[in-house]
Order: structure tokens, then sequence, then C-alpha cells
């Protein structure tokens, strides 16, 4: 576990909440004592919960309830849902929330995340607050009679589907028709997208769209490698589009028309180059490509980068009062919807600018500027700061930014080094126009970093 910022104690929160393996990492008593922590921490009288669809939900989720129960809050219960949904709810209720999800990580993971009453993930800072109350074992003494209730309640799906389509053309797209493929990933998302495109009046195609917490169809993650069923089935021609979702369905990627993958950071482009307008600005992390740099700079919008994680995009899309975000994994933050990644938003956005341009995926996306990202992974075998001093040192030479890790620039492209939020690895990006050159850059650092590691 990462050290806490005064190094007194672990953290518990990682990027996205806290993630680890039921009855390993997150036993009841864990879980409980969390619920604990979280209760007396927002002390506000009711919470929402929900959760995905992992096998081990039903485990997670009660032993959280128990806790938070027992800190005397009441829970709304929503059941399983995609998490920006939850957030959804909890935006216009001003109501904080709990998450059980682990989001794209394997079956065997769980995670518990805390949204604010705004809907956005709880700030760093925040947590912090957490993990003293669970440390310090600081809980309420909640006597029997204001031990909280739990309140199972329909209706959240709809009412974020409706805000969805309050942000686009509903009638416009519904004309067009579309024919779509939504690969769910037996996640979280499996009745909520089919749904919506039904509301979009597109025709549709689920793979994937029962609930199973194995993941047995395939791995969460919506990358190509896991993607080869929706891809093929893209291939077999009459979709005009093809989703695919991570296990919580914050994040949407899509296929074109003839079973092409596009990748996240093309669709963050596109979606940005649609909304923006001089003198806006947008907010991305440092590992999305240049090519937002271009478009931003077209339009004469002013770019912000920041640190990796979704949270942070959040926090400073509200700060700079940006309307547009995101990243290159295919989470995009649309402000004027909610200030969160949210995949089932992104994929009516899409449609929505289809149906606007009267054209195909592929030639929207063909007008993009074109670079490659490389993306490969090592093991952390060394505490990251001694790693990042020797990266930092042996790359003194070369133009580098320390926003996030070590972003080493050079004049056709970058690479960036930074640690995993969620899992103890590194994250390895090599980014160009030149797919060889990203490739070559990324192996290139694949390597130093070995070496580095094994240095005495
Ligand atoms: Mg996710």
């Amino acid at each position: 576990m990462e050290k806490a910022g005064d190094g007194e104690y672990p953290r518990l929160f990682g990027t996205n909440g806290i993630r680890g393996i039921p009855n390993v990492d997150l036993t009841a008593e864990f879980c409980a004592l969390i619920g604990r922590s979280i209760g007396k921490h927002f002390s506000s009288g009711t919470i929402v919960m929900g959760r995905d669809t992992r096998s081990t939900g039903d485990f997670v989720y009660s032993s959280v309830l128990s806790g938070v129960l027992s800190s005397g809050s009441d829970v709304i219960d929503l059941g399983i849902l995609p998490t920006p949904a939850l957030q959804y709810y909890c935006k216009t209720r001003g109501l904080y929330g709990i998450v059980i999800t682990a989001s794209h990580n394997p079956p065997r993971f769980n995670g518990i995340k805390c949204i604010d009453s705004d809907g956005t993930e709880l700030d760093r800072a925040e947590e912090e607050k957490i993990e003293k109350i669970y440390y310090a074992r600081d809980f309420s003494e909640v006597p029997w009679e204001g031990i909280g209730r739990a309140y199972p309640r329909n209706g959240a799906i709809d009412q974020y589907h409706d805000a969805i389509l309050g942000q686009v053309d509903v009638e416009k797209i519904r004309r067009k028709k579309y024919r779509v493929l939504v690969d769910s990933g037996n996640g979280a998302s499996y009745f909520s997208t089919p749904r919506l495109m039904e509301k979009l009046g597109c025709s549709l195609v689920t793979l994937n769209a029962n609930p199973d917490g194995r993941f047995s169809s395939r791995d969460s993650e919506p990358k190509p490698e896991n993607l080869k069923d929706i891809m093929s089935l893209m291939k077999t021609g009459g979709f005009d589009i093809g989703v695919a979702h991570d296990g919580d369905a914050d994040r949407a990627v899509f296929i074109d028309e003839t079973g092409k993958f596009i990748d996240g950071d093309k669709t963050l482009n596109l979606v940005v180059s649609s909304v923006i307008s001089e003198g806006d600005k947008v907010v991305t992390p440092v590992s999305s490509s240049d090519a937002i740099d271009e478009v931003c700079r077209e339009k004469g919008a002013v770019l912000v980068r920041t640190k990796v994680g979704a949270p942070v995009v959040s926090r400073t899309m509200i700060d700079e009062k940006a309307m547009i975000g995101g990243e290159e994994n295919g989470g995009v933050i649309y402000g004027k919807h909610q200030y969160c990644r949210d995949g089932a938003m992104t994929a009516a956005l899409v449609l929505n600018l289809m149906a606007e341009n009267g054209k195909k995926i592929s030639a929207l996306i063909s007008g993009l500027p074109d670079y490659t990202i490389v993306k490969r992974q090592a093991e952390l075998k060394l505490e990251w700061p001694e790693l990042l001093d020797r990266l930092a040192e042996h790359s003194s030479v070369e133009e580098a930014d320390f926003t996030d890790g070590l972003k080493v620039i050079r004049e056709d492209g970058w690479i960036l080094i930074r640690p995993s939020g969620t899992e103890p690895i590194i994250r390895i990006y090599g980014q160009s126009k030149s797919p060889e050159t990203a490739r070559k850059y990324c192996e290139e650092f694949v390597g130093i970093v070995d070496v580095l590691q094994a240095q005495t």
C-alpha cells in the first residue's frame, strides 16, 4: 500500500477508491470498519449505495453497508448500476455515495469508492480524513435505536437516461435508426446502455449483456485484445457503430462500421473538437496524445494538463470552469451533464455527432490528427521515488515534465513513465505521430526501467 503523505500510516485509497481481493484485503471486518469510517465522515443522515456485477459484490456491499448503518446513517440502495448513474443520483439530490466496484480490474478484485455530494469522486483530502478515522478507530457510538436502515430504490437508471437524453438531439438521432452493437462485458451497463440505445431509436444487438461477476466472456478492460468478438461481429457488416464498456461503465470505447477499434484518445478528441469554441478550457492528463493540443490550438481553446486519474481531471475542470475533459482510455467528462467520466453519455454524444454531420464514425475519426500511443507495463521492484530519481538522472539532458511521474519530451514524441494508482506496476507510454517511433520510444524505456531497477 502507498504511504500517506506524512508517512504515519499506509494509504487505503488509491486513484480510484480502495481496491483489493475480498477475504484477503477486503475482509468483512475491514469493510465494516471502513463503512463505519465513511459513515462517521459523511455524517449526512443518508448515503447512496450501489455496485457493479462482481460475484463478490453481495459480500463487500453488505459488509460496508453494516458499517455505514452502524454509524447511524440510512442507506438508499440503488442495486446494480453504472457508476456514473449513481453519481448522477448523488449530484441531483446532494447526497454522498459509495460504489462497490473495481472498474476494469480482474474478477478477483473488488473496491470501495466514495462519491461527493456534487456527484464527483471524493477528493484526496477527504479520503485522508476517512483513513484517519479508520486508523484512530474514531467511530460514532450509536445506540441500537439510532442504527440506520437501508431502503431499496428503483428508477435511478431512468433518471440518469433522461439527463443524458437532455444533452443530445434525440429526434435527429432517432430518425437515423442506427444499428448499434453493445458489448457490456458482463458488467454494470448490461441493462442500462441497451435501454438507452433503445430510447435513442437504435436497433440493437447486445453482446455479453448477461451480468456475470466472473467476467467469463472477456476481460473487463475495454482494450482491443479483449474486444475481438465485437470487432469480428462488426466486420460482418450491417452495424453503424459498436460500443464497449469497462466493468462499471464510466468508460466507453467504440468500434467503427468496418470493425476497426477506435482508440480512446481519438474519441476524446472527436468529442472535444465538436463542443469547444474559442476561449474555452479543456482538461486532460499528461497521458493523452498531442492531438488534443492540435485540436485546442485550431479552435483557440486553452488546454490544461493534469496528473493521470479521473478525479483530478474532474476537480480541475470545476476549478477551471471547463465544460469538457477526459482521458485517453475512453473516459470522457462532459461537464454540462456531470463532472465525472460517463460511458453512456459519451456514447450518446458520439451518436449525436454522427447524426448532426450525417457521417459514418470512421469518416468523423479520419478528420482528426493522427497520433499513436503505445503502452507497456512493468513490475515495480523499487520504491517509486527511488526509481523516479534514477529515471530523472538517466534522462537529465532531455526536456522533462514531472506533472505525473516523468515525461521525457522529444522533438517527434514523448515517453511517460509513472506508477499505476491501482496496482503495483509501472506504466510506460510512448507517443508519436509515427507508430514506429512510439513503439521504439516505449520499448527503449521498458529496457531502461529494467536496467535501473536491477542496479543496487
Ligand atoms: Mg471504470
